[in-house]
């Protein structure tokens, strides 16, 4: 089965910064998953131990780069620059937060500040570390796990292990109005989107989860979003409800009946690094029990 790399979501454009023996980098990371997780146990093996591939800029040339860009829109004959660029495979454990082994490293070269790079190609540089060497990266690279990084590796998984991140507590509960449905997205904007691809066009799914305590039901509701290109905005295409009980798909009244949700349903999972049924499943028991307990004591 192939691996699926998921991208980290961390803040306005996906990077972070990483110190390293006196420099500073720009780093670029997605999680590999062996497989699509399909079970609570597979998701426990990737959390105590999950590959990351991450790309390393130069700071100053990460910055020379943005230059050159824009410089080789104005510009038909600019002067062909390289730029060093390190790729890192690092397996972190995700509950801890640490590296736990340093598994490749290699150097190559960026041509004129060109986004990709081929790590694999025979210009790549594979870079031997001595033990000391390796001491030195590994503490470099837990001390950019911080933070926004961390909630960027744990969301994805939140709903399975609650206590990975309870940064939702303080920002969300005073926000969302009582017993409406709650999108998961909006606690937790750095899990995974779930997303298609038809055509080159991007759809997600938003998901929603009712809140209502007294309420029994155990709906998903899940409004299928396409980004409008005009105006930039997402807006609603479709939808329809899933039971994570029955498993059976339930008509939207403000969409039409021939929207063919268990078809949809199929290929969203196709792109999604946790089975589908799974991870709705595990985010409506999140919601129905953290969610509806943590909005019980903050009014208390
Ligand atoms: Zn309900």
């Amino acid at each position: 089965m192939n691996p699926l790399v998921l991208p980290l979501n961390i803040g306005k454009d996906d990077s972070f910064r990483m110190s390293w023996k006196n420099r500073l980098y720009k780093a670029r990371a997605a999680l590999v998953l062996p497989h699509k997780l399909k079970t609570n146990a597979d998701v426990d093996e990737v959390l105590a131990s999950a590959q990351l591939v991450v790309k390393l800029t130069e700071f100053a040339g990460a910055l020379r780069e943005k230059m050159l860009a824009t410089l080789a829109s104005q510009n038909q004959n600019p002067q062909p620059t390289q730029t060093e660029v390190y790729g890192l495979v690092v397996r972190v454990n995700i509950n801890t937060g640490r590296s736990v082994e340093i598994e490749d490293l290699r150097r190559t070269k960026s041509e004129n500040g060109a986004e990709h790079v081929d790590f694999m190609s025979h210009s790549a540089e594979v870079i031997n570390l001595n033990e000391a060497e390796k001491a030195i990266l590994e503490t470099a690279i837990n001390s950019a796990l911080t933070a926004p990084v961390l909630e960027a590796l744990r969301q994805p998984f939140v709903s399975f292990h609650p206590n990975l991140s309870e940064s939702w507590k303080e920002q969300q509960l005073k926000s969302i109005q009582p017993d409406k449905l709650v999108p998961f997205q909006m606690l937790f904007p750095s899990a995974q989107p779930i997303e298609r691809f038809v055509e080159g066009e991007r759809f997600i799914i938003d998901d929603l989860y009712c809140t209502n305590p007294t309420c029994s039901c155990t709906d998903v509701t899940c409004v299928v979003l396409k980004l409008d290109k005009s105006s930039g905005q997402e807006v609603a295409w479709g939808g329809f409800k899933w039971d994570v009980k029955s498993e059976k798909f339930k008509v939207l009244p403000q969409f039409s009946s021939k929207f063919n949700a268990s078809e949809w349903f199929k290929h969203f999972d196709l792109n999604s690094g946790i089975d589908l049924k799974t991870l709705l499943t595990s985010r409506q028991s999140f919601m129905r029990t953290e969610f509806i307990n943590a909005r019980k004591s903050a009014r208390s």
